[in-house]
């Protein structure tokens, strides 16, 4: 009935084992591509085993797209194992519930208690927060811990036999282990298997943040910044989520949409009517804070296919560029922190760096296997949400019905 989110049920990150600091053997060089929020937490997961790592990130500045993200339990628990909590605490917000609403008349359908239930039943809490800021505190506690990261530092090529890396520069440089972390467009994935890997979903997002002075002035809908809660219109092939972000300052909107076409004929300069157009007739409340927003930008739901290896050599990629998903969990960014903490976790029992291909190996399958389920869980919930009016909807809202049964909300 709750969309459910998964505790980390892998024997090697329970929370009772010894971190990766306590049970380092070898300490190695590793290359990382990519400054994202994969590979900037993979970075202090190693680092924090003892390795020396090196981040190579394209860009010439450090940055994140979009607004907000959510960080659901399985990954603040990490985070916080990782030591984050100090550089989070002042940006993060925790919301009390996730409220599934009717599209047409924003009706609460379906309830999902956050506070107390994540805490009490995962062992951590359910935070949202700005991306930027997400960012800014995993950069800062990976520099704090050692890792270096070199920007304008575009990765062209991969060389498989001497594990290293060639830099746009023409610069070369080799490691124990490269960790690609390079996002959906990964040039490391057709490294380690060739093929067509990143599929069109058929999805497309609008992604846009509200001025909270608007919503707050219009008693409409003012209601929905008295609490940081999450909100969920559900209908026909379209959802909208918002929450807010920055302790209460920003509104954040996520309008996922059915859109097949190819993304580079999209044009940017109509998005905001074109965003209006695709939800006419839901909840005029609703209706009313698409109209409140300036600007948006388009963006395609890309989806990775499951791939049969993730390693070759002493290579591997981890984060979007092995498991691209629908966000539908809000689960890719905390799948790639699941994955830079098993990976050092596979490298703790290693005794040389000639073992390092059998802690990759055992890396590729606990990681495929997790990351695949949650791929399917992200399909499986959009199915769920997306439901047009009808037989399957109706026995969807029964199913959730029981759960706001003397639930107090009057919005
Ligand atoms: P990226 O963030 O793409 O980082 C890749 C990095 O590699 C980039 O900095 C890039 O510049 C660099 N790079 C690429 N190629 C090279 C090269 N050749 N040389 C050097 N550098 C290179 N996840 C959640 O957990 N919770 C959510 O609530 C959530 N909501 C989402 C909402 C939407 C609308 C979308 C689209 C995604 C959402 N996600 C969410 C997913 C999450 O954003 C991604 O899974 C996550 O950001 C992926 O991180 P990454 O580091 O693997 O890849």
């Amino acid at each position: 009935k709750n969309p459910t989110y998964p505790s980390n049920c892998l024997t090697f990150l329970n929370p009772s084992t010894p971190t990766p600091a306590q049970s380092t053997h070898v300490r190695l060089k590793i290359i990382i591509v990519g400054a994202g929020l994969g590979g900037l937490a993979t970075a202090i997961a190693l680092a924090s085993s003892g390795h020396t790592v090196t981040i190579y990130e394209q860009a010439p500045e450090l940055g994140e797209v979009g607004a907000g993200i959510q960080i659901p339990s399985n990954s603040t628990r990490l985070l916080s194992r990782l030591g984050l909590d100090p550089y989070l605490e002042k940006c993060v917000t925790e919301p009390e519930t996730i409220s599934f609403r009717r599209w047409e008349s924003g009706r609460v359908i379906g309830l999902t208690q956050l506070i107390p239930n994540f805490r009490e039943t995962y062992r951590a809490p359910y935070y949202v927060i700005h991306r930027a800021n997400f960012h800014t505190a995993l950069y800062r506690r990976a520099v704090d811990l050692g890792v270096t990261v070199k920007l304008a530092a575009r990765v062209t090529e991969y060389d498989v036999a001497r594990t290293g890396i060639l830099l746009e520069s023409g610069d070369s440089v080799q490691a124990d282990l490269v960790v690609a972390a390079d996002g959906v467009k990964s040039v490391a994935r057709q490294l380690v298997e060739n093929g067509p890997a990143i599929e069109q979903t058929g999805f497309a997002a609008y992604r846009a943040t509200v001025d909270v002075a608007r919503i707050r002035a219009d008693p409409e809908i003012s209601w929905l910044l008295e609490r940081p809660n999450l909100n969920i219109w559900i209908g026909d092939q379209r959802h909208v989520m918002t929450y807010t972000i920055g302790a209460g300052k920003s509104f954040n909107m996520v309008l996922s949409h059915p859109d097949d076409t190819d993304p580079s004929t999209w044009d940017q300069t109509t998005a905001l009517s074109d965003m209006q157009r695709e939800f006419q007739g839901w909840d005029t409340r609703l209706q009313k804070i698409i109209g409140m927003i300036e600007k948006t930008i388009k963006w395609p739901l890309v989806s990775c296919t499951p791939l049969t290896r993730w390693t070759t050599g002493r290579i591997v990629i981890l984060g979007d560029a092995a498991h691209a998903m629908l966000p539908y969990m809000s689960q890719g960014a905390a799948m790639a922190v699941e994955d830079g903490v098993a990976l050092a976790r596979s490298l703790s029992r290693i005794n040389n760096a000639q073992d390092i291909p059998h802690a990759l190996s055992i890396f590729e399958k606990v990681r495929m296997d997790r990351a695949g389920k949650m791929q399917e869980a992200s399909l499986l919930n959009g199915k769920l949400w997306h439901f047009a009016d009808g037989p399957l909807q109706r026995a969807r809202d029964k199913a959730m019905e029981p759960e706001t049964r003397g639930e107090p909300f009057s919005h």
